[in-house]
């Protein structure tokens, strides 16, 4: 292991850092920390939120934002809509438009039930409010981003995050956010933004390609390595291949009699929510499936669980991972 402060690390952070800004597609920032996704969430709302956050939700990981909300003590209010809805712009700016609120916090890609937010629409009927400038934009982008289209500058977004083991099929323990410079100002008029997740020393230690505190140096290899290949592939080819494993699995789906959960026009390109309109056993497919060492994911929660299951198509896998396990889940259901 190399010492991160050793100059082999320094030359490490200043090769990802390039890389994780085309991932993001933005010429800004791109805060790098050695926690889960969760963590940016925590650190988006303290240092983000001044006055008051709307939390939209539609399912279990946007309501995660909520919960990240109250539990730091911010003021909120809750857009909720019914779980495989999508989030759409006029609700939010409906909401917004009594001028009480200064962020916003949304999710890309809501992966309890596989409906993507258009983000880049919300953003811009967002900023089209009077004073619209003035109100963060918060985006959760952690089962998406990598594998789903998603621009940082050209949508004018302020904190962006994601982990390292959904769409970018890395091993877990690093998360991103990308962080504009409009949210830095805005940090440094609020209050009480925590030590570990402070944007301000996050950016100034970055700035000296380091951390403040000890990366996960082993795991920034690994990224240092993916994020080359995600290059060599090109974002657009990775954002294609990803909306062609996700056409295959609907289409696979429905000729099978399932039904989709996500709102049709809102389907994610990393993870498809089906309906089990068809009562299969899922615990007992995921055992024939494991046979073959494979394994999909049951619903998620109480109110998702068994009636409905999740295929995710992300991050490496390609069609041909695809046609294996649908034969494998075409054999049990035979
Ligand atoms: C998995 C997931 C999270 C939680 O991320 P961690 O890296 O486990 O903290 C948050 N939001 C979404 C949309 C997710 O899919």
């Amino acid at each position: 292991m190399i010492g991160h402060r050793m100059p082999e690390s320094l030359d490490l952070i200043g090769s990802i850092e390039p890389k994780l800004q085309q991932v993001f597609m933005t010429n800004n920032r791109v805060l790098i920390s050695a926690s889960s996704g969760t963590g940016f969430m925590e650190g988006a709302i303290r240092n983000c939120v001044g006055k008051k956050v709307l939390n939209c939700v539609n399912g279990a990981f946007s309501d995660r934002w909520r919960q990240v909300t109250e539990a730091n003590g911010k003021a909120n209010e809750v857009l909720e809509v019914e779980w495989g809805q999508p989030i759409l712009p006029d609700m939010v700016v409906e909401r917004l438009a009594s001028g009480e609120f200064d962020a916003v916090c949304l999710t890309q890609n809501e992966t309890s039930t596989g409906v993507l937010t258009p983000i880049k629409e919300i953003a811009t009927a967002v900023r089209a409010l009077p004073g619209g400038n003035e109100i963060m934009i918060l985006v959760d982008a952690v089962s998406g981003l990598a594998g789903a289209r998603l621009e940082f500058d050209a949508w004018d977004l302020d904190v962006v995050l994601t982990s390292s083991q959904k769409a970018f099929a890395l091993p877990a323990g690093l998360a991103f956010a990308a962080v504009s410079d409009r949210a830095m100002e805005k940090a440094k008029n609020v209050p009480n933004r925590g030590y570990y997740f402070d944007f301000l020393t996050l950016d100034k230690s970055l700035q000296k390609n380091q951390t403040p505190a000890t990366p996960a140096i082993s795991l920034l290899y690994a990224l240092d390595q993916q994020l080359t290949d995600m290059m060599d592939e090109g974002m657009d080819n990775r954002y294609a291949r990803h909306l062609a494993m996700r056409d295959r699995t609907i289409a696979w789906a429905k000729e099978r009699g399932f039904e989709i959960f996500a709102t049709p026009g809102y389907e994610s390109p990393t993870v498809t929510c089906v309906n089990n309109n068809l009562n299969i056993d899922i615990p007992a497919l995921n055992q024939h499936l494991r046979s073959y060492g494979m394994i999909i994911s049951n619903g998620y929660g109480a109110k998702l669980k068994n009636k409905t299951f999740r295929i995710a198509h992300m991050g490496d896998l390609q069609m041909d991972d695809m046609e294996e396990l649908f034969a494998a889940i075409d054999e049990f259901l035979a």
